[in-house]
Protein backbone atom coordinates (compact mmCIF):
# COMPACT_ATOMS: atom_id res chain seq x y z
CA UNK A 1 0.00 0.00 0.00
CA UNK A 2 2.96 2.41 0.79
CA UNK A 3 6.82 1.66 0.08
CA UNK A 4 9.56 3.74 1.03
CA UNK A 5 12.61 2.39 -1.13
CA UNK A 6 15.68 4.12 0.12
CA UNK A 7 13.78 7.09 0.86
CA UNK A 8 16.55 10.02 1.90
CA UNK A 9 15.14 13.89 2.85
CA UNK A 10 17.84 16.33 2.90
CA UNK A 11 17.18 19.98 4.35
CA UNK A 12 19.54 22.84 3.84
CA UNK A 13 19.20 25.63 6.39
CA UNK A 14 21.75 28.32 7.23
CA UNK A 15 24.40 26.64 4.78
CA UNK A 16 23.96 23.49 7.14
CA UNK A 17 22.71 19.95 5.98
CA UNK A 18 20.25 18.05 7.94
CA UNK A 19 19.54 14.41 6.81
CA UNK A 20 16.12 13.81 8.11
CA UNK A 21 15.53 10.73 6.69
CA UNK A 22 18.68 8.67 5.89
CA UNK A 23 17.58 6.02 3.56
CA UNK A 24 14.23 4.64 5.04
CA UNK A 25 13.37 1.09 3.89
CA UNK A 26 9.55 0.06 4.77
CA UNK A 27 6.54 -1.46 3.59
CA UNK A 28 2.90 -0.47 4.96
CA UNK A 29 0.40 -3.09 4.11
CA UNK A 30 -2.92 -2.49 2.76
CA UNK A 31 -5.20 -2.97 6.25
CA UNK A 32 -2.18 -1.90 9.12
CA UNK A 33 -2.42 0.88 11.59
CA UNK A 34 1.40 1.22 11.35
CA UNK A 35 3.34 3.12 14.17
CA UNK A 36 6.55 5.39 13.90
CA UNK A 37 7.74 6.12 17.04
CA UNK A 38 10.59 8.27 18.10
CA UNK A 39 12.04 10.86 20.07
CA UNK A 40 11.47 14.63 18.84
CA UNK A 41 13.74 15.56 15.48
CA UNK A 42 14.38 11.82 14.48
CA UNK A 43 12.70 12.25 11.16
CA UNK A 44 8.75 10.72 11.72
CA UNK A 45 7.17 13.71 11.11
CA UNK A 46 9.52 14.45 7.34
CA UNK A 47 8.39 10.61 7.02
CA UNK A 48 4.56 11.13 7.11
CA UNK A 49 4.82 14.34 4.81
CA UNK A 50 6.47 12.19 2.20
CA UNK A 51 3.42 10.04 1.65
CA UNK A 52 1.37 12.95 0.25
CA UNK A 53 4.29 14.92 -0.73
CA UNK A 54 4.05 17.69 1.63
CA UNK A 55 7.95 16.82 1.72
CA UNK A 56 9.67 15.48 -1.55
CA UNK A 57 12.70 13.01 -1.09
CA UNK A 58 15.86 13.83 -2.10
CA UNK A 59 16.87 10.57 -3.10
CA UNK A 60 14.77 6.93 -3.61
CA UNK A 61 11.18 7.25 -3.65
CA UNK A 62 7.74 6.64 -1.91
CA UNK A 63 5.35 4.33 -3.48
CA UNK A 64 1.64 4.49 -2.65
CA UNK A 65 -0.30 1.73 -4.56
CA UNK A 66 2.41 1.03 -6.33
CA UNK A 67 2.89 4.35 -7.75
CA UNK A 68 5.90 7.10 -7.12
CA UNK A 69 3.55 10.25 -6.69
CA UNK A 70 6.10 12.58 -8.42
CA UNK A 71 5.44 11.01 -11.72
CA UNK A 72 2.19 11.92 -11.64
CA UNK A 73 0.38 15.00 -13.79
CA UNK A 74 -1.14 18.23 -11.17
CA UNK A 75 -4.44 16.81 -12.20
CA UNK A 76 -3.69 12.96 -11.23
CA UNK A 77 -2.39 14.40 -8.34
CA UNK A 78 -5.15 16.00 -7.20
CA UNK A 79 -6.98 13.31 -7.84
CA UNK A 80 -5.19 10.36 -5.90
CA UNK A 81 -4.62 12.67 -2.85
CA UNK A 82 -8.16 12.48 -1.95
CA UNK A 83 -7.74 8.99 -1.04
CA UNK A 84 -5.00 9.96 1.13
CA UNK A 85 -6.66 11.84 4.65
CA UNK A 86 -4.76 13.02 6.81
CA UNK A 87 -5.21 14.60 10.57
CA UNK A 88 -2.65 17.09 12.68
CA UNK A 89 -2.04 17.07 16.52
CA UNK A 90 -3.09 20.79 16.41
CA UNK A 91 -5.87 20.17 14.10
CA UNK A 92 -5.34 22.54 11.45
CA UNK A 93 -9.45 23.62 11.79
CA UNK A 94 -10.33 27.07 10.21
CA UNK A 95 -11.51 28.54 13.69
CA UNK A 96 -13.53 31.17 12.06
CA UNK A 97 -15.56 28.68 10.38
CA UNK A 98 -18.27 26.25 11.87
CA UNK A 99 -17.55 22.02 12.08
CA UNK A 100 -20.02 21.52 9.34
CA UNK A 101 -18.06 24.30 6.87
CA UNK A 102 -14.46 22.60 7.99
CA UNK A 103 -15.63 19.00 6.87
CA UNK A 104 -17.09 20.60 3.54
CA UNK A 105 -13.67 22.25 2.83
CA UNK A 106 -12.22 19.42 0.76
CA UNK A 107 -15.49 18.45 -1.29
CA UNK A 108 -16.15 22.46 -1.87
CA UNK A 109 -12.45 22.17 -3.11
CA UNK A 110 -12.99 19.81 -5.67
CA UNK A 111 -16.51 21.19 -6.63
CA UNK A 112 -18.43 18.43 -5.51
CA UNK A 113 -22.37 19.19 -5.88
CA UNK A 114 -24.04 21.17 -2.94
CA UNK A 115 -26.94 18.97 -2.00
CA UNK A 116 -24.00 16.08 -1.90
CA UNK A 117 -21.64 17.52 -0.14
CA UNK A 118 -24.71 17.97 2.86
CA UNK A 119 -25.66 14.52 2.73
CA UNK A 120 -21.36 13.16 3.02
CA UNK A 121 -20.76 15.91 5.52
CA UNK A 122 -23.77 14.84 7.79
CA UNK A 123 -23.64 11.44 7.11
CA UNK A 124 -19.48 11.77 8.56
CA UNK A 125 -20.74 13.84 11.21
CA UNK A 126 -23.05 11.24 12.74
CA UNK A 127 -20.58 8.97 12.05
CA UNK A 128 -18.02 10.24 14.64
CA UNK A 129 -20.50 11.78 17.12
CA UNK A 130 -20.95 15.45 16.24
CA UNK A 131 -23.51 15.77 14.39
CA UNK A 132 -25.51 17.85 17.16
CA UNK A 133 -22.49 20.24 16.88
CA UNK A 134 -22.35 21.22 13.31
CA UNK A 135 -23.24 24.27 13.42
CA UNK A 136 -20.86 25.23 16.54
CA UNK A 137 -17.62 27.25 15.61
CA UNK A 138 -14.39 25.33 16.41
CA UNK A 139 -13.87 27.85 19.45
CA UNK A 140 -16.36 26.49 20.78
CA UNK A 141 -14.88 22.60 20.94
CA UNK A 142 -12.77 20.64 23.34
CA UNK A 143 -9.51 19.09 22.16
CA UNK A 144 -11.45 15.64 21.27
CA UNK A 145 -14.28 16.98 19.90
CA UNK A 146 -12.03 19.13 17.79
CA UNK A 147 -10.14 16.10 16.99
CA UNK A 148 -13.26 14.34 15.86
CA UNK A 149 -13.82 16.66 13.28
CA UNK A 150 -10.52 16.54 12.03
CA UNK A 151 -11.31 13.12 11.47
CA UNK A 152 -14.61 14.21 10.09
CA UNK A 153 -12.55 16.24 7.30
CA UNK A 154 -10.22 13.57 6.57
CA UNK A 155 -12.77 10.65 5.79
CA UNK A 156 -15.36 13.12 4.15
CA UNK A 157 -13.23 12.14 0.90
CA UNK A 158 -13.66 8.25 1.32
CA UNK A 159 -9.64 8.09 1.62
CA UNK A 160 -7.76 4.68 1.69
CA UNK A 161 -5.03 6.12 4.01
CA UNK A 162 -5.13 8.38 6.82
CA UNK A 163 -1.95 9.77 7.79
CA UNK A 164 -1.64 10.89 11.52
CA UNK A 165 0.61 13.17 12.68
CA UNK A 166 0.61 13.20 17.33
CA UNK A 167 -2.94 12.61 16.62
CA UNK A 168 -2.99 12.60 20.87
CA UNK A 169 -0.45 14.48 22.16
CA UNK A 170 -2.66 17.42 22.51
CA UNK A 171 -5.41 15.69 24.02
CA UNK A 172 -5.72 14.36 27.59
CA UNK A 173 -5.41 10.58 28.63
CA UNK A 174 -8.88 9.72 28.64
CA UNK A 175 -9.46 11.58 25.76
CA UNK A 176 -6.65 10.14 23.47
CA UNK A 177 -8.33 6.74 25.22
CA UNK A 178 -11.92 7.69 22.89
CA UNK A 179 -9.96 8.74 19.60
CA UNK A 180 -7.93 6.26 19.34
CA UNK A 181 -10.86 3.47 19.53
CA UNK A 182 -12.39 6.11 16.97
CA UNK A 183 -9.13 5.56 14.74
CA UNK A 184 -9.32 1.57 15.35
CA UNK A 185 -13.05 1.87 14.36
CA UNK A 186 -12.36 3.53 11.34
CA UNK A 187 -9.61 1.23 10.12
CA UNK A 188 -11.91 -1.47 9.97
CA UNK A 189 -15.23 -0.40 9.22
CA UNK A 190 -14.20 2.04 6.72
CA UNK A 191 -11.17 0.18 5.31
CA UNK A 192 -8.61 2.53 5.36
CA UNK A 193 -4.79 1.83 6.00
CA UNK A 194 -3.23 3.92 9.01
CA UNK A 195 0.08 5.37 8.87
CA UNK A 196 0.88 7.39 12.35
CA UNK A 197 3.72 8.85 14.26
CA UNK A 198 3.69 9.44 17.75
CA UNK A 199 6.36 9.94 20.69
CA UNK A 200 3.75 7.61 22.71
CA UNK A 201 4.65 4.22 23.41
CA UNK A 202 1.05 3.57 25.01
CA UNK A 203 -0.64 5.02 21.47
CA UNK A 204 1.96 2.03 19.63
CA UNK A 205 0.17 -0.47 22.07
CA UNK A 206 -3.49 0.69 22.07
CA UNK A 207 -3.87 0.40 18.15
CA UNK A 208 -0.59 -0.36 16.11
CA UNK A 209 -0.42 -3.36 14.39
CA UNK A 210 3.25 -2.91 13.09
CA UNK A 211 5.64 -0.52 14.19
CA UNK A 212 9.03 1.14 13.29
CA UNK A 213 11.49 2.98 15.65
CA UNK A 214 13.35 5.94 14.23
CA UNK A 215 16.40 7.08 15.48
CA UNK A 216 18.18 10.02 13.42
CA UNK A 217 16.75 9.60 10.32
CA UNK A 218 16.93 5.44 10.19
CA UNK A 219 14.64 3.22 11.05
CA UNK A 220 16.58 1.36 13.87
CA UNK A 221 13.90 -1.74 14.41
CA UNK A 222 10.68 -2.34 12.85
CA UNK A 223 8.66 -5.16 13.50
CA UNK A 224 4.99 -6.35 15.27
CA UNK A 225 4.25 -4.73 17.94
CA UNK A 226 3.68 -7.08 19.98
CA UNK A 227 7.39 -8.79 19.71
CA UNK A 228 8.95 -5.26 19.84
CA UNK A 229 7.21 -4.25 22.98
CA UNK A 230 6.89 -7.34 24.93
CA UNK A 231 7.52 -6.89 28.45
CA UNK A 232 11.22 -9.31 29.41
P1 LIG B 1 10.12 14.46 14.19
O1 LIG B 1 8.81 14.50 13.51
O2 LIG B 1 10.57 13.06 14.52
O3 LIG B 1 10.20 15.38 15.36
P2 LIG B 1 11.08 15.95 11.89
O4 LIG B 1 10.82 15.13 10.68
O5 LIG B 1 10.14 17.05 12.22
O6 LIG B 1 11.23 14.95 13.15
O7 LIG B 1 12.54 16.56 11.81
C1 LIG B 1 13.69 15.77 11.49
C2 LIG B 1 14.88 16.70 11.42
O8 LIG B 1 14.75 17.55 10.29
C3 LIG B 1 15.04 17.61 12.62
O9 LIG B 1 16.42 17.79 12.85
C4 LIG B 1 14.36 18.90 12.17
O10 LIG B 1 14.88 20.00 12.85
C5 LIG B 1 14.72 18.90 10.69
N1 LIG B 1 13.73 19.63 9.88
C6 LIG B 1 12.41 19.30 9.75
N2 LIG B 1 11.80 20.13 8.89
C7 LIG B 1 12.74 20.98 8.46
C8 LIG B 1 12.76 22.08 7.54
N3 LIG B 1 11.64 22.45 6.90
N4 LIG B 1 13.92 22.72 7.34
C9 LIG B 1 15.03 22.35 7.97
N5 LIG B 1 15.11 21.33 8.84
C10 LIG B 1 13.98 20.65 9.08
P1 LIG C 1 5.68 18.87 15.06
O1 LIG C 1 4.87 19.33 16.21
O2 LIG C 1 4.89 18.32 13.92
O3 LIG C 1 6.86 18.00 15.46
P2 LIG C 1 7.76 20.73 14.42
O4 LIG C 1 7.91 21.74 15.50
O5 LIG C 1 8.72 19.57 14.34
O6 LIG C 1 6.27 20.20 14.48
O7 LIG C 1 7.76 21.41 13.01
C1 LIG C 1 6.82 22.37 12.64
C2 LIG C 1 7.16 22.85 11.25
O8 LIG C 1 8.46 23.43 11.22
C3 LIG C 1 7.20 21.71 10.22
O9 LIG C 1 6.61 22.16 9.02
C4 LIG C 1 8.66 21.41 10.02
O10 LIG C 1 8.92 20.94 8.69
C5 LIG C 1 9.30 22.77 10.28
N1 LIG C 1 10.62 22.61 10.90
C6 LIG C 1 10.97 21.76 11.88
N2 LIG C 1 12.26 21.88 12.20
C7 LIG C 1 12.75 22.88 11.41
C8 LIG C 1 14.02 23.49 11.26
N3 LIG C 1 15.08 23.10 11.96
N4 LIG C 1 14.14 24.47 10.36
C9 LIG C 1 13.10 24.87 9.63
N5 LIG C 1 11.87 24.34 9.71
C10 LIG C 1 11.70 23.35 10.60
Amino acid sequence: MIEFIDTSKVYRSDGKEIKALDQINLKINKGDIFGVIGFSGAGKSTLLRTVNLLETPTSGKVLVDGVDLTTYSAQELREKKKEIGMIFQHFNLLNSKTVFENVAMPLLLSKVPKNEIRQRVMEVLRYIGLEDRSNAYIHQLSGGQKQRVGIARALVTNPKILLCDEPTSALDPQTTKSILNLLKKVNVEYNITILLITHEMEVIREICNKVAVMENGRVIETGNVLEIFSNP
